[in-house]
């Protein structure tokens, strides 16, 4: 019997209609099961479902709220085993790292569970006398939520746990690419939450825009920058809130001054965690030409050291990309690369494997530049370019040479360079001996220019997307 994954509404699954089949990218002839593509009523009652819900749910104890929130995290950690195998199975992230994310997704949600007993305001003298003034927040109302496949479970968790916290009501749009993880979340909320509070409609991209031009209060979405422009558009179009996370072009700049082991463990993480499908993927290396050989030299062993294979096989580091469109849009990456004059030194096309799946070898040029497309344009694959550079000041140069904001790292021993680069990097997250890639989920995370639209998400600045203020004025008489 083949695996349905449908949409939920009201409490109720809706299993009939267009199919999309869900691929195994670790093995591509194998079918998972079937997403059924929500249509346009249900998109509708969807959001009809949410908006009737969120009074209620609005008006739900705050211990209450806390305690369904903790509950749903501590059934993903319980459960993450059995979600992280149907996560890496359809994604084709190694099994510990679906796992990990599924843990990670029940962590938000315990975060989350906390924020609901910390929503307090504020209260200001008045200019006028005998006049009382209260800041206080409300929730926003219904929030659209349009996730990508590369983080399935996290990207929701950070959403929806802020979005049910300060006390919305939420219509999920999961990615086509990763339906049967969306249903397992969907069954895990739907278990724990009232009718109408968590509702979910499956499909590709025709249903993401149908659910943006709703009447939805805001839309909060991850994912490419040409369909994050379409969102906030179709959400100005209704006077929607709108909050964009989309791509990068991720700068390591590692000075003479590093040390170099450190700056291959780094940027081994950071260019090929997760096979580089990651916003935060270390995706350019701008070396100091006077260690730029040394570092070549052990960045490139330990990256052929990587084990490409089957998500769910015992020791693969590097799983399959997740589709065959994916695979060919980086194939065509390493291509152009060359094309542009870089000089490949490993990979630079698919990997070996038994299985017949979507594996591509971990792939590093050097001798770019930053006027080359493979610079400029985001490949969420893995693979990352070298540019040499005489000094840091170069370095810091190209680093923020780029339309994107979102994560850059400096590796060094100096902290002059260090303090310098933290004030001078223009991104969202700066760090310091350590890739881009890998943030903690209570504190801000988002990007500056062609990276972020709107304010932040993650840790306790999300209730400034999730919630309205309202300012209040009292005279004792
Ligand atoms: P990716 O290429 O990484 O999948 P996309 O931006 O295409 O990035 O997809 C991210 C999410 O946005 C997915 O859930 C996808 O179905 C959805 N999506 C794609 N096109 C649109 C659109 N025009 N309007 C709204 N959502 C969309």
């Amino acid at each position: 019997m083949t695996n349905i994954y449908g949409s939920l509404i009201n409490g109720e699954w809706h299993n009939v209609g267009n199919e999309i089949a869900n691929i195994n990218p670790s093995e591509s002839s194998q079918v998972l099961g079937h997403l059924i593509s929500a249509n346009s009523s249900q998109i509708d009652d969807a959001v009809s479902s949410a908006r009737h819900a969120q009074p209620l749910w609005s008006a739900v104890k705050l211990e209450d709220k806390k305690n369904i929130l903790y509950a749903i995290g501590q059934e993903l950690m319980d459960r993450s085993d059995e979600i992280g195998k149907i996560l890496s199975s359809e994604e084709g992230k190694p099994f510990a790292e679906g796992r990990g994310e599924v843990f990670r997704a029940g962590e938000f949600y315990q975060y989350y569970a906390a924020e609901c007993l910390r929503q307090i305001g504020e209260s200001a003298a008045s200019v006028r006398p005998n006049i009382d003034i209260e800041i206080s927040r409300e929730p926003i109302g219904v929030a659209g939520l349009i996730t990508p496949w590369n983080f399935p479970i996290a990207i929701a968790a950070w959403k929806m746990g802020p979005a049910l916290a300060y006390g919305n009501t939420v219509v999920l749009k999961p990615s086509e690419l990763t339906p049967a993880t969306a249903h397992s979340l969907a069954e895990v909320l739907d278990k724990h939450l009232p009718k109408g509070v968590f509702n979910m409609v499956q499909g590709a991209g025709d249903v993401g825009a149908a659910l943006s031009a709703s009447k939805v209060d805001a839309i909060s979405f991850t994912g490419s920058v040409p369909t994050g422009k379409k969102i906030a558009l179709a959400a100005v179009k209704n006077m929607a809130r709108v909050q964009c996370e989309m791509g990068s072009k991720n700068p390591i700049v590692i000075t003479k001054n590093a040390d170099i082991d450190l700056a291959v463990a780094q940027s081994i993480h950071g260019a090929f965690g997760a096979s580089g499908q990651k916003c935060t993927a270390s995706s350019r290396l701008i070396v100091e030409d006077s260690i730029h050989d040394e570092f070549v030299e052990k960045f490139v062993k330990a990256a052929e050291l990587k084990k490409v294979g089957h998500a769910l096989a015992e020791g693969t580091e590097l799983g399959p990309v997740v589709s065959e469109g994916q695979m060919n849009k980086i194939l065509s990456y390493m291509d152009l690369a060359k094309s542009e004059g870089g000089t490949l030194l490993t990979g630079g096309g698919r990997a070996e494997s038994e299985h017949e799946g979507y594996y591509l070898a971990p792939t590093i040029f050097t001798d770019t530049n930053n006027q080359m497309r493979v610079n400029k344009e985001e490949v969420f694959g893995p693979m990352t370019c070298i540019m040499r550079v005489d000094s840091y000041e170069e370095g810091l140069s190209l680093a923020n040479d780029t339309e994107y904001g979102l994560s850059a790292s400096i590796i060094t021993n100096s902290v002059k360079e260090a303090q310098h680069y933290k004030r001078n990097a223009k991104f969202g997250s700066v760090l310091v001996n350590l890739a881009t890639a890998g943030l903690d989920y209570h504190v801000p995370f988002g990007g500056r220019n062609a990276s972020s639209y709107g304010p932040r998400e993650q840790g306790e600045h999300a209730k400034d997307f999730y919630t309205i203020m309202k300012t209040s004025y009292t005279n004792p008489g």
